[in-house]
C-alpha cells in the first residue's frame, strides 16, 4: 500500500472507479499515516468515519482535510483558539457542501495559527505545527497544519484560507502548490471571518492536476455571499495544457530588490529561464506601491479583524469564564479566550478605526490599497501573469520570529499586494535550499484569470520534477 504515498488525488481517485482501491482502504491509509506521523502537530482533529458524503466528481472517494476555520456541520471547528474550543459548527461552509457533493471524504481539520492571524501556525492553541522537512522549522502559516500535512502526504490534498498569503506561503515552506483564487470566485459562506475583504478559500495540493480538479469542485457563485461573483463556472481542467508559447511573464523589480534570500531569488531566477525556454517572453515590470503594501494590510486586515472577532463575546459561541454581569463576561472571556497575536490585532483594528484616527490610518490605507491595484492593472496592459518569489526566505526555525511581530509580518511581503488587489495567485515549489528546504514560486494573474495561472504552472510542472519529492518521515 506504500505506492498510495507517490499517487495524486486524481490518481487515487482513478484507482477507486477502476475498482483497484476501495473508499475505505484509501481513507484508512491516511489515517494510519496521519496516526504515524503526529508528532507533526498537523492535525487538530480527525474523524474515525469520513464525514458523510454521497456525490459524484473527477476526485470522488479521495480524503481531504479541512483548516480548522471552515465549518463542517456537527463538528467542532476552533480557529485554533481557546476562545471557540468547544464549538461545533451548526452548518456546513459552502465549499464543504461542495465536497460532500463531490463524493470527497473529510478526514478532519487541520491545525492553523489562532483565526489565521500569523505566518508560521505558532499561534495556535493545540501548539505549533512542523515543517516534514526539517522539524525544528515552521511550516508557514496560517494554513500550516494542511501544507504540512500535504507535503508530508498525511492527506493527499487539503483545503486553507488566505488572507494575506496563508495558502501560498506554508505551500512554498512546505513544497507543494497552493492556490488562492480571484476574490470571489469562491463562496466564504461558512469560514469563519478574519478579512472579509480578503479572505478566499484554495486548495493545498502537491501538483497542479489535483489543484484543477480541486478547483472545479469549490468554485462558483454562491447566494450565501454576497461577495461571490456572478459569473460562469470554469472547467479548470482544460486549462491543464503544456504550452506557454507567447506568454508574457513580467518580473516586478521591487520584488526582488533588497531583504531577498539570494538562493531564492536565483531559483526564481531559473523558473524564468524555464519559462523562457518553452516560449515565454519574460519583461521587467514595475509595481511602485509595493513598499506600502504590508503597512496598509496590517490597517486594513485587522481593522477588518477587530470588527468580526467582536462576535465572540462569551455569550453566542463557545467558551464563557465566570463572571459577575455583563461586561465582565466579555472581559474574562476575551481575555483568557484570546492568544496574544489575536488580542494585538484587536488592538491594533480597534485603534485604526476610532474616531479619531479613522481618516488618518483606515481611510488612508484604503486610499493606498487603490494604488496598489493600479499597479497591477497597469502591469497587467503589458504581461499576462507575474512571476515572483513566494517568500522573501525558506521556512525559518521555530520561535526565530515569535517574539518579533514586525518581522514576521514581512515575511507576508510578497503574498499580501494580491489579497489587497484581489487577484488570483498560485504558489509552487521550483527547488531547495543547500539546507534541503523548499523554495516556492509565486504567479500572479488578473482577476478571474485562474486559467492562465494553472496552464503556466502546469507547463512548469511538466518539465521539472520538485513536486514529486516527498520528506522521509515514518
Ligand atoms: N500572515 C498574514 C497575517 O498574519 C496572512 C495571514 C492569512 O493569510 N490568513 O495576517
Amino acid at each position: 500500500m506504500d505506492n498510495l504515498l507517490n499517487l495524486t488525488g486524481i490518481q487515487i481517485a482513478e484507482d477507486i472507479k477502476n475498482g483497484k482501491l476501495s473508499e475505505t482502504k484509501a481513507y484508512s491509509f491516511f489515517k494510519e499515516r496521519i496516526k504515524k506521523n503526529t508528532n507533526l502537530n498537523a492535525f487538530v482533529e480527525t474523524y474515525d468515519v469520513p464525514v458523510e458524503a454521497g456525490g459524484n466528481s473527477s476526485l470522488k472517494g479521495v480524503p481531504i482535510a479541512i483548516k480548522d476555520n471552515i465549518c463542517i456541520k456537527g463538528k467542532r471547528i476552533t480557529c485554533a483558539s481557546k476562545i471557540l474550543s468547544s464549538h461545533i459548527s451548526a452548518y456546513d461552509a459552502t465549499v464543504i457542501k461542495r465536497l460532500k457533493d463531490a463524493g470527497l471524504k473529510i478526514i478532519g481539520t487541520t491545525n492553523m495559527d489562532e483565526f489565521a492571524f500569523g505566518s508560521s501556525t505558532e499561534n495556535s492553541c493545540y501548539g505549533p505545527a512542523k515543517n516534514p522537512w526539517d522539524i525544528q522549522r515552521v511550516p508557514g502559516g496560517s494554513s500550516g497544519g494542511s501544507a504540512a500535512a500535504v507535503a508530508a502526504r498525511l492527506i493527499p490534498f487539503a483545503l486553507g484560507s488566505d488572507t494575506g498569503g496563508s495558502i501560498r506561503q506554508p505551500a512554498s515552506f512546505c513544497g507543494i502548490v497552493g492556490f488562492k483564487p480571484s476574490y470571489g470566485r469562491v463562496s466564504r459562506y461558512g469560514l469563519i471571518a478574519f478579512g472579509s475583504s480578503l479572505d478566499q478559500i484554495g486548495p493545498l495540493t502537491t501538483n497542479f492536476v489535483d489543484c484543477a480538479h480541486l478547483l472545479n469542485i469549490i468554485c462558483g457563485f454562491d447566494e450565501h455571499d454576497s461577495t461571490s461573483a456572478p459569473i460562469e463556472k470554469k472547467d479548470f481542467s482544460k486549462s491543464l495544457v503544456e504550452d506557454i508559447k507567447g506568454l508574457k511573464v513580467g518580473m516586478p523589480r521591487q520584488y526582488f530588490a533588497k531583504g531577498i534570500d539570494e538562493e531564492i531569488k536565483s531559483a526564481i531566477l531559473e523558473v524564468g529561464r524555464i519559462l523562457k525556454e518553452k516560449g515565454a517572453t519574460i519583461i521587467d515590470i514595475d509595481l511602485p506601491h509595493t513598499e506600502y503594501a504590508v503597512a496598509t494590510y496590517y490597517i486594513i486586515g485587522s481593522s477588518e479583524a477587530s470588527s468580526n472577532l467582536q462576535r465572540f463575546d462569551g455569550i453566542k459561541y463557545g467558551l464563557r469564564e465566570p463572571a459577575s454581569g455583563l461586561l465582565d463576561v466579555y472581559k474574562k472571556t476575551r481575555g483568557v479566550g484570546f492568544g496574544d497575536e489575536s488580542k494585538r490585532r484587536i488592538f491594533l483594528g480597534t485603534y485604526s478605526l476610532s474616531s479619531g484616527y479613522y481618516d488618518a490610518y483606515y481611510v488612508r490605507a484604503l486610499k493606498v490599497r487603490k494604488l496598489i491595484k493600479k499597479d497591477f492593472d497597469e502591469a497587467f496592459k503589458k504581461v499576462d501573469v507575474i512571476l515572483t518569489p513566494t517568500s522573501p526566505t525558506p521556512a525559518f526555525k521555530m520561535g526565530e520570529k515569535s517574539t518579533d511581530p514586525l518581522s514576521m509580518y514581512l515575511s507576508d511581503i510578497y503574498t499580501i499586494s494580491v489579497n489587497l488587489a484581489g487577484l488570483p495567485a498560485v504558489s509552487f515549489p521550483c527547488g531547495s535550499t543547500k539546507n534541503n528546504l523548499p523554495i516556492g514560486a509565486q504567479l500572479i494573474a488578473k482577476d478571474f484569470d485562474e486559467e492562465t495561472l494553472i496552464r503556466a504552472g502546469y507547463s512548469y510542472q511538466c518539465v521539472t520534477d520538485y513536486h514529486k519529492r516527498i520528506p522521509d518521515l515514518k
